[in-house]
């Protein structure tokens, strides 16, 4: 293809961010600071290998997820536990936040709530940064691995994507089919993984997760929260997921509660403003 005359003019125009994020309020990270030096841990439950499980975390709790035993990465799901049909907004938290996140971000709902589910108050593995090939972790890019990706690249029937798991556990956990629970599965953070985008092609890459056992990411939950986690096919990512190949460790959930009278300042966020008018 033949270049315009003023091809390197126009490349040559500076980005601007599309949201700067100067006026979204900001969490105030001292109270959950605060907070978190004195928990008491309420429930823990053990995502297994290559499988997924449900759990709930009550408005201002704390939750974190662990490695436990080996390198693994999680795809991570998030409802209101009051109306299912708020969920975690990954195309909206990348918007806002970038392409991973990490302590003192948050985890945006779906419209019309549009609101912070969930606040991250401590990552062990926060002094990743960005590496030399632009990987960094904890991605909201990656959506999950899934059995109808898998099936268009590569053919056969794998039922153990991150994708299925989910779908089985919260199918599990709400009396209904995998089939039915699908339509609840929604785009993930993918915690632990450790991805980014080629310079020269812009394609979507993995390699091996820096998580060690004993690392985790901390949330406060600023609504009610139902949690479904996937301990990824992957392993830990560094050769090929949605296959039985990969070396593969469960991870660990465990909920806290807070002592009383701290979180003191803090309230659960409203949700978004927008009447809602369309203007009609
Ligand atoms: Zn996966």
């Amino acid at each position: 293809m033949i270049e315009p005359k003023d091809a390197a003019v126009r490349r040559a125009v500076k980005p601007v961010i599309c949201y700067p994020v100067e006026t979204l309020p900001a969490p105030n990270m001292s109270i959950y600071e605060e907070a978190r030096q004195n928990l008491t841990k309420i429930d823990e439950v053990l995502a297994p290998a290559r499988d997924a499980a449900v759990f709930k975390v009550p408005v201002g709790h704390f939750f974190r997820i662990s490695s436990v035993e080996g390198s693994q990465v999680g795809d991570l799901n998030l409802w209101n536990a009051n109306d299912l049909n708020e969920k975690f907004y990954t195309g909206k938290t990348r918007a806002l936040h970038g392409t991973h996140i990490t302590t003192g971000q948050q985890l945006w709902s779906s419209f019309p709530q549009l609101r912070p589910m969930a606040t991250i108050t401590h990552d062990t593995l926060g002094w990743y940064g960005i590496d030399e090939y632009g990987g960094s972790v904890h991605d909201v890019i990656g959506t999950r691995c899934d059995p109808y990706t898998h099936n268009l690249l590569a053919g056969g029937q794998y039922h153990h994507c991150c994708h299925s798991n989910l779908s089985r556990a919260m199918g599990e956990n709400l009396g209904i089919t995998a089939q039915e629970a699908e339509s609840h599965v929604h785009d993930v953070l993918n915690v632990f993984m450790c991805t980014g985008f080629t310079r020269d092609t812009g394609q979507y890459f993995m390699k091996g997760s820096p998580v060690r056992p004993g690392d985790y990411l901390e949330f406060f939950a600023e609504i009610d929260l139902l949690g479904c986690l996937s301990a990824c096919p992957g392993g830990d990512c560094s050769d090929e997921h949605s296959s039985d190949s990969a070396q593969c460790h469960p991870l660990l959930i465990e909920v806290f509660k807070p002592v009383d009278r701290t979180l003191e300042g803090w309230k659960s966020p409203a949700v978004n403003g927008y009447n809602r008018g369309h203007g009609l």
